[in-house]
This record gives structure tokens, C-alpha cells and sequence, in this order.
């Protein structure tokens, strides 16, 4: 790989951005084109589920990038078209064709797809009212119904569930989330951290039943009027399904890339060929903390993870070899709770509540003695301090983490002078 390559970056959503930006801060100087099938310039999509919808962020806000940025670094940005077909040539070079009839040769290719919002697959569940969030398009149409809408229906209580159940109860409407398992966010926190915050949910007016099976979303002349579950109907006049999304591995699967459950990459970013690279949302990756068993597969669906990868992928492409390492972290923002998740917690993690103030909720996760993980609803500076601790790989035992009386802004100063003396 060189740095006279010309990149073709597929999907212009943060990830595909990032890879973009690096390549020129890097001094790349091959073509960089970015196609995105969205026809809006790239932005980030946090504030799709939060501040957009309440009105507090215009799409404006929302830019990844000012508008001159592009030409500025000669980054060649296509909007509005979707790549459908690859034909490849020798090491990695090849064509890709738009659904416009653009043909974009290319001596590297990025595969930063991202992933699409799974649908409700019951009768009823294709209804106007019946929405998924993932696009700016989508967010628009959300927020224009939540003004009029009464009795709102969210459909799994995952991250994207709940952050828009306490927007919506924020704007006035009844919330009802439905979820299928036996607790919120069963893929993604801990119990204790679970518990947490359905009694935020709960004290803000969201109510919750968990276990619920959707039979039908009723409608009545187009228009929803319940969802129907095994126990009861619960009235809607909207539904916001959030039920997870998938990776979206087309373009990989028509090039013959290994796929499961996501673009399976190597720690160099680089799919089953050896030659293609795949970022962020699309791709699957063995865990990739310092203290990963390098067998455990991970989908990581974060902002944090679309950088940090992208970062990989552009010194994989600028021809150095340094593997994909980090401790990766996200945060949720659910009406007035913020959620931050530092590390990858695995089953048999040994959970330890730390003793907070009120409102607050700290819990780190050891494995063999080692902080792996841990997650904070409303105390910004511990999750700072945890964060530092965890990248330095700075100890902290059980006892130590459960001690209100240590402080851990502290303990991270102490972690940050010692990697500056070993440098
Ligand atoms: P995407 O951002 O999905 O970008 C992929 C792009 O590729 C899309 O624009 C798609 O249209 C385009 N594309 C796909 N196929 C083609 C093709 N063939 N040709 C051209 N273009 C194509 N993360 C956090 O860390 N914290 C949060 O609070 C948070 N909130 C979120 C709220 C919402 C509503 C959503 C949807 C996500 C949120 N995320 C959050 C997750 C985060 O936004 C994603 O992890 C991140 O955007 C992933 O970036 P990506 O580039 O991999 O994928």
C-alpha cells in the first residue's frame, strides 16, 4: 500500500469521514473520494435521537464537517448515490459503480457501510406511523410526528429505544416501551446498571414492560391506533421501533469477503482478501482491548469505535502495520441521565458497585483482579477518571474501586504521570 494510492471510501457516515479526513492530515497523496447514498452532506447521528428531536439542534448542527472543508483538502465528496457493483483488478484495485452510472477507479477500497435498523415483522409493523431512526430523513419524519403524537409505542428498550422514549416523555407524549427480554438493555449493560436507570424512565412518566410479545400494530384507514402484544393492547398513535440494526454487508458479501454477522476484519482493519479495508458499524473484529482472549468477536456501534477504527485503517493503507488496540467507550444520553460505558464487560465479569452520591451510579466489571470495564450514569469526572485508568492499564483493585474514600481523579493523575515518566 502507498501513499500514492487512490482510496475509494464507500459511505460517507462517520467512520467513512474519518478515514477520508485522516488520509489527507496524514499528507495522502492519491485520490480520496467518499460516496455516500445519503443526499445530505455527512453528520453525526448522537443528536438524531436527542437533540433533533426536540428541536434544540438544526440539521445544520449536525455537520461533520464545514462545507468548504471538502474542497479545501481535495476530497472528492459524492452524495446522493449508493455504490451497487465492484468489479475488481489485480491488488486490491478495482471499479465500483453507482446507482447514477459514476465509475470510480480505484487502488484501495473502504467499506464503511454501516448498518440498517431491523424492522418489525408483524402484521401492521410496515404502517405510515410505524417508524425506524437511523438517517437525518428518518429523524425528520420522527420529529414531525412526535409533535402531534398522544401515545407513543417504542419497541425495544436498547440505547436508541430509551433515548428517544425519554425525548418523546419529555415533549409531553404517554410513553409505553415493549421489550422482549427480561430487562432493558440486556445486550449492553449490566443488571444493576439496567435497574438504574428503568427508574429514571419510570420517575419521568416512560413505562415499561418487559417481556412483551408484539402480535400486531393495530391500525385503523393507514393510521396506528395500538400495538397488540400477548397480554393486552397498549394504545399508539406512533411506534418507534428500535430493535438493533444490521450490518450492512452487500457490497462485502458480492465481493466474496468473509462475512458473519458483520464485515469480518483482521486488527489491521483489512477483510478476508487481504487488500480491502472495513470500518465502524459494518464489520466484526476480535475484541480489541489489551486484555482481549483475541477469539471473542465484537460489533462495536459507537462513534468512539468509527474513529478509533478509521485511525487503523489509514495507517494500515499509509503501510504501517500497528494493530487495532483499544478500550473502546460510548455514552447514552436518556433525557436527563447520561450513560457512559468504558471497556468490554463479558459474562463472568465480577461486577462491583461503587458507593455514589444520589442521582449517581458508578459499577466497574474485574476479570482476574483487572478493571476490564465499568458504567456511569451521572458522574462525568469518575468517567473521565475510569477512562484514564483503563487506557493506561493503571491497577485497581476490587477494594480500591469500591472505597468512596479513594478518589479516582486522583488515582488518574497518579496513572497519567507514570506513563509520562515511562515514556
Ligand atoms: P454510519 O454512520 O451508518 O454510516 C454509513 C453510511 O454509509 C450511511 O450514510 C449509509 O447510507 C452509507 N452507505 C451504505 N451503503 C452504501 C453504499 N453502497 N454506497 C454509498 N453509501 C452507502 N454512538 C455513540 O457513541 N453515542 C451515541 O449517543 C449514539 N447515538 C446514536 C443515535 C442514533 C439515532 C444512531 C442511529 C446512532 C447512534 N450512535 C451513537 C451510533 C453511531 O452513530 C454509529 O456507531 C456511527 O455512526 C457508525 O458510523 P459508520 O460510519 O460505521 O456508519
Amino acid at each position: 500500500m502507498s501513499r500514492d494510492d487512490d482510496v475509494l471510501v464507500v459511505g460517507a457516515g462517520q467512520a467513512g469521514v474519518q478515514v477520508a479526513c485522516l488520509l489527507r492530515d496524514a499528507g495522502h497523496r492519491g485520490a480520496v473520494t467518499l460516496v455516500g447514498e445519503e443526499p445530505v452532506p455527512p453528520y453525526q447521528r448522537p443528536p438524531l435521537s436527542k437533540g433533533f428531536l426536540t428541536g434544540t439542534l438544526g440539521a445544520d448542527a449536525l455537520a461533520l464537517r464545514d462545507q468548504d472543508y471538502w474542497g479545501a483538502r481535495d476530497i472528492g465528496l459524492v452524495l446522493g448515490e449508493a455504490v451497487t457493483e465492484v468489479v475488481r483488478g489485480g491488488h486490491g484495485s478495482g471499479r465500483a459503480r453507482t446507482d447514477r452510472g459514476r465509475t470510480v477507479a480505484f487502488d484501495r477500497l473502504v467499506l464503511a457501510t454501516g448498518a440498517t435498523p431491523r424492522r418489525l415483522d408483524v402484521p401492521g409493523g410496515d404502517a405510515d406511523g410505524v417508524l425506524t431512526l437511523r438517517t437525518l430523513a428518518d429523524a425528520g419524519r420522527l420529529r414531525d410526528r412526535l409533535r402531534a403524537a398522544r401515545d407513543v409505542v417504542v419497541v425495544g428498550g436498547g440505547f436508541i429505544g430509551l433515548e428517544v422514549a425519554a425525548t418523546a416523555a419529555a415533549l409531553g407524549a404517554r410513553v409505553f416501551v415493549l421489550e422482549a427480554g427480561s430487562r432493558i438493555l440486556g445486550r449492553v449493560v449490566s443488571e444493576a446498571t439496567a435497574q438504574h436507570l428503568a427508574a429514571h424512565h419510570h420517575a419521568n412518566g416512560v413505562e415499561i414492560r418487559t417481556r412483551a410479545r408484539i402480535v400486531e400494530v393495530v391500525t385503523d384507514g393507514g393510521d396506528v391506533r395500538a400495538v397488540l402484544t400477548t397480554d393486552g393492547a397498549v394504545r399508539a398513535d406512533l411506534v418507534l421501533v428500535g430493535i438493533g440494526a444490521a450490518p450492512r454487508t452487500g457490497l462485502a458479501a458480492s465481493l466474496g469477503l468473509r462475512t458473519d454477522g458483520g464485515v469480518v476484519v483482521d486488527e489491521h482493519a483489512l477483510a478476508s482478501d487481504g487488500t480491502t479495508l472495513a470500518v465502524g458499524d459494518c464489520t466484526v473484529l476480535a475484541d480489541p482491548t489489551p486484555w482481549g482472549d483475541g477469539e471473542t468477536s465484537v460489533r462495536l456501534e459507537s462513534v468512539d469505535h468509527a474513529v478509533e477504527h478509521a485511525a487503523t485503517a489509514v495507517r494500515t493503507i499509509l503501510g504501517e502495520s500497528t494493530p487495532h488496540t483499544a478500550v473502546p467507550w460510548f455514552w447514552s444520553d436518556q433525557g436527563s441521565a447520561k450513560l457512559q460505558i468504558v471497556g468490554l464487560r463479558r459474562p463472568g465479569d465480577v461486577a462491583t458497585l461503587r458507593p455514589s452520591g444520589s442521582g449517581r451510579h458508578v459499577v466497574g466489571f474485574h476479570r482476574r483482579g483487572r478493571l476490564v470495564a465499568a458504567e456511569v450514569v451521572g458522574s462525568p469526572a469518575e468517567f473521565m477518571a475510569l477512562r484514564t485508568l483503563l487506557g493506561a492499564r493503571h491497577p485497581v483493585p476490587v477494594e480500591v474501586f469500591a472505597d468512596p474514600e479513594v478518589a479516582l481523579r486522583q488515582l488518574a493523575k497518579q496513572a497519567r504521570s507514570a506513563t509520562v515518566t515511562a515514556r
